[in-house]
C-alpha cells in the first residue's frame, strides 16, 4: 500500500477525523453538498475505515477531488508494541504534533488460556493538567487534546491487535489512559458517538466506561450527554484533607468531596445508574482500617462500589503499595459496612503499562 500523507502543521486542509457526524454534515453543506453526503463521509471513515477520499466510490468524483483539495483524513497507527508477561499489550503512538500517546490492550485470560474479555485502555490528552502526587502521567503536564480520530484509531488498532492475538474483537472500553477526559470533553463525547454508532464501531455504550479525577460540574454535564455509559471516579481518599495532598483537584471548593458529593448524587438520579470509585491503596497513606471505615461512609452517598487498585511504584515518586495483609484488613472492613468491593489485579507493570504507569519517555 502507498505510504500515507502526513499532515504537517502547516497542512490546513480541514481533518475530518476531527469532526462528529453533523459537523460532517455542516460541513459538506458548506462545500455546497446535501447533508447526506456528510453522513456518507462518517460511514466510509469509520465503518469502512477509508484512508483517502478516493476510496470512497459514493461520492461523486468531483467531490472526491474537491474533498482531497480541501480536507485530509488523519490516521495514527501504532509505532511500537510491548507485550508483558501476562500478554498485556502496550501500544505507542505518534501524533501528527510530534507527540505520542500510549493505549493498552489488557486481556482476561480464562484457566484454559484464552481470552474471554480484552479491554481497551485508551488515552484521551497528551500529558494531564490534574497532577495527582502519585501518577507517571501527571508528570509530564498538560501537553494537548486528541481529537475524535486519535481516540478513536486507538481503539480500531488495539481491535485489530486483538483479532490478530486472541481471535477476538475488543469488549471494552475504559477512558482511563492518559489524561483526564472531561477536560477534553467535546472531543470525547464525539468519540464515544462514533463508537456506539451503528455506522461507526457499533459497541454499545454498557461497554465503555469513562474514569474522571472528580470534576463536579462536568459529571452533571455528562449525565445530561453521555447518560448510558459507565462513570468511575478516582475517590483514593475518604477525607477532604488526606484527598488534597495527593490530589490538587480536590483543594477546589468547586471539586472538593462535597461537591463531588452533589455532582454525585445528581449523575445517580439523571441517569438511574451507579457508580464505580476507584481507590488506589498507598502504604501509610489512606490504607488503614480508619480508612475503610470512613471511606464506607463517604460511598453510601448514591449506589455504588469500590474498586481497589494496588499501586504501581513509579520512578521518582514517593508513594508504595500496601501490604497484603493490609488490604485484608481494608477490604474486611468494607465488605463488613455492606459496600460492593472488587479488586484490580495489577496488569503488564513489567511493560509500565498498568494503572498510572503511562508517561511517553522522549527520547
Ligand atoms: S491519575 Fe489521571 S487525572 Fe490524575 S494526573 Fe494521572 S492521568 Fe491525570
Amino acid at each position: 500500500m502507498e505510504p500515507l500523507p502526513i499532515a504537517t502543521a502547516s497542512d490546513t486542509r480541514t481533518n475530518v477525523k476531527a469532526l462528529g457526524e453533523d459537523e460532517l454534515e455542516a460541513f459538506v453543506q458548506s462545500l455546497g453538498q446535501p447533508a447526506y453526503r456528510g453522513r456518507q463521509l462518517f460511514k466510509w471513515l469509520y465503518e469502512k475505515d477509508a484512508r483517502t477520499f478516493e476510496e470512497m466510490t459514493v461520492l461523486p468524483k468531483a467531490f472526491r477531488e474537491e474533498l482531497s483539495t480541501k480536507a485530509r483524513i488523519e490516521r495514527i497507527e501504532a509505532e511500537r508494541i510491548d507485550t508483558a508477561a501476562d500478554q498485556t499489550v502496550k501500544a505507542l503512538f505518534p501524533l501528527s504534533s510530534g507527540r505520542r500517546i500510549e493505549t493498552v490492550l489488557i486481556p482476561d485470560i480464562d484457566p484454559r488460556g484464552e481470552a474471554r474479555r480484552l479491554t481497551v485502555c485508551v488515552s484521551s490528552q497528551v500529558g494531564c493538567a490534574m497532577g495527582c502526587g502519585f501518577c507517571a502521567t501527571g508528570l509530564m503536564g498538560f501537553q494537548q487534546n486528541l481529537t475524535p480520530g486519535e481516540i478513536t484509531d486507538q481503539v480500531r488498532e488495539m481491535n485489530t491487535l486483538a483479532l490478530e492475538r486472541f481471535g477476538l474483537p475488543i469488549s471494552n472500553i475504559v477512558y482511563m489512559g492518559m489524561g483526564e477526559p472531561l477536560l477534553n470533553f467535546d472531543n470525547v463525547m464525539t468519540s464515544i458517538d462514533i463508537l456506539t454508532h451503528e455506522s461507526g464501531f457499533g459497541l454499545s455504550p454498557r461497554r465503555i466506561t469513562l474514569s474522571t479525577v472528580g470534576l463536579a460540574r462536568r459529571i452533571k454535564k455528562l449525565a445530561d450527554t453521555q447518560p448510558r455509559i459507565n462513570l468511575a471516579v478516582s475517590l483514593h481518599a475518604p477525607t477532604d484533607a488526606q484527598r488534597s495532598a495527593i490530589m490538587p483537584v480536590n483543594q477546589s471548593t468547586s471539586t472538593d468531596l462535597t461537591a463531588l458529593r452533589e455532582a454525585i448524587t445528581y449523575y445517580t438520579e439523571a441517569t438511574g445508574r451507579g457508580v464505580t470509585y476507584e481507590y488506589c491503596l498507598f502504604d501509610g497513606v489512606n490504607d488503614s482500617v480508619t480508612d475503610a471505615h470512613k471511606l464506607a461512609d463517604v460511598v453510601r452517598w448514591a449506589p455504588s462500589k469500590v474498586n481497589i487498585i494496588m499501586y504501581n511504584p513509579v520512578k521518582g515518586l514517593d508513594f508504595a503499595r500496601t501490604p497484603d495483609d493490609q488490604l485484608h484488613r481494608f477490604i474486611e472492613t468494607l465488605v463488613k459496612r455492606g459496600v460492593t468491593v472488587t479488586v484490580r489485579q495489577s496488569r503488564g507493570d513489567d511493560i509500565d503499562a498498568a494503572c498510572g504507569q503511562l508517561a511517553v519517555q522522549e527520547a
